[in-house]
């Protein structure tokens, strides 16, 4: 599924004035404190109010953690629970702090039987850098 797609359409049906404020601004005030606390700003302008800059929150699901998901609050926070022996799904959530817009950035497997590929794919880069 091709995520920035599905993003780039809400986009533009609420830019042809399809969808409104209420209908695309609805993230959940949990959604919103992460987003200000612990969210990573991206270089790219809110596509709905175009005053405020994105920011990515990750949510992690998985075998005994929160049914609502958890929020690593750091990248460090965010690998550990990747490095878990069971299986966790990554939801990386766009949110504007400013108008609440909010959209599924991606959503990626890791934990479990992915913990391999993603020490693999990092091995390649740690060996460029010359401190694998
Ligand atoms: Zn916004």
């Amino acid at each position: 599924m091709e995520y920035r797609l599905a993003r780039n359409a809400v986009v533009s049906e609420y830019r042809k004035g399809r969808l409104s404020r209420l209908d695309v601004c609805d993230a959940h005030p949990e959604l919103l404190r992460a987003a200000r606390n612990i969210g990573i700003r991206l270089a790219e302008d809110c596509p709905i109010c175009e005053e405020e800059q994105l920011t990515h929150v990750t949510y992690v699901f998985g075998a005994g953690l929160p049914a609502q998901g958890t929020c690593p609050a750091t990248p460090a926070a965010l690998a550990r629970l990747c490095r878990r022996a069971q299986e966790v799904a990554c939801y990386v959530v766009e949110v504007c702090p400013a108008c609440a817009w909010n959209h599924l950035a991606r959503m990626y497997p890791a934990g479990g039987r992915h913990r391999t590929s993603a020490i693999g794919a990092r091995r390649g880069k740690a060996e460029q850098q010359g401190n694998g």
